[in-house]
């Protein structure tokens, strides 16, 4: 694994489509969030103006972006406001994607998991913060794991149940992933993967990762990569990475 400053011009040639991950690469990790009966309260972070101007340059260069995340679409659009003009969503795992005011949706998972919710919302446990509202998947929020919520997903045998460090994402096995969203946007723009360079940090990043033709980790204790990025450090990771790519970029 090389380190994100080896990235050279003619890494970047074949590159159309850049795919970002969101929490730890784009802002900040962690969460905060709080459910107390029918309400639920979040915080929602904001894109740093250095970013949007980096990703504003990186658009008028010629490369298309794309923002990969488990959030949902109302989430990503007050988060993204200022870049929504140069970049598209794909959000939820893979579930839906939103290219220039259009829904294109990936999946429908509900007849498989809107069964599953209620099911989930029994389980009390002082670790379980909130539950982030959500159209395609089950995002559970806690200070630490939760047996119970593990035990009933060992009943679906078709379900995954991802633990990140600070939440449970709940989806459809192979079906519901960021890959299949990274695979079905650089269709949308009519490319192959090796046209895509994407970032991530965590282990619902692998299958992102994995589909697209330059890998970038920003932890690479949870993520494998051809290129990585220091997680810790005063800069986010995709700060870091786009000023290299701008850097070794000609004008296209
Ligand atoms: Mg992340």
């Amino acid at each position: 694994m090389k380190h994100i400053s080896e990235l050279s011009c003619q890494d970047l040639e074949p590159i159309k489509l850049i795919v970002f991950d969101v929490d730890g690469v784009l802002v900040r990790r962690g969460t905060k969030i709080k459910t107390e009966g029918n309400f639920t309260s979040f915080e929602t972070k904001k894109i740093h103006p250095d970013q949007i101007e980096q990703m504003r340059t990186l658009k008028e260069k010629g490369y298309l972006l794309n923002i990969n995340s488990g959030r949902g679409l109302y989430m990503l659009q007050e988060m993204f406001r200022e870049v929504l003009p140069f970049t598209s969503l794909t959000y939820e795992n893979g579930s839906s994607s939103w290219v220039d005011g259009e829904i294109y949706q990936h999946v429908n998972s509900f007849k498989k998991l809107n069964g599953l919710i209620p099911r989930v919302r029994e389980i009390t446990h002082e670790n379980i913060k909130g539950y982030e509202p959500k159209e395609f998947i089950i995002t559970v929020h806690c200070h630490d794991r939760v047996s119970g919520i593990e035990k009933l997903l060992g009943d679906y045998d078709n379900l995954y149940c991802l633990w990140n460090g600070e939440a449970y994402d709940i989806g459809i096995k192979e079906i519901q992933t960021k890959g299949v969203g990274v695979k079905k946007i650089t269709e949308i723009y009519g490319l192959d993967k090796k046209n895509v360079i994407a970032i991530g940090d965590n282990y619902n990043d692998r299958e992102l990762l994995e589909n697209a033709g330059l890998k970038v980790t920003a932890d690479s204790s949870r993520l494998p990569g051809n290129f990585y990025v220091d997680l810790e450090g005063e800069r986010l990771p995709a700060d870091i990475m786009m000023e290299q790519i701008l850097k070794n970029t000609k004008s296209r």
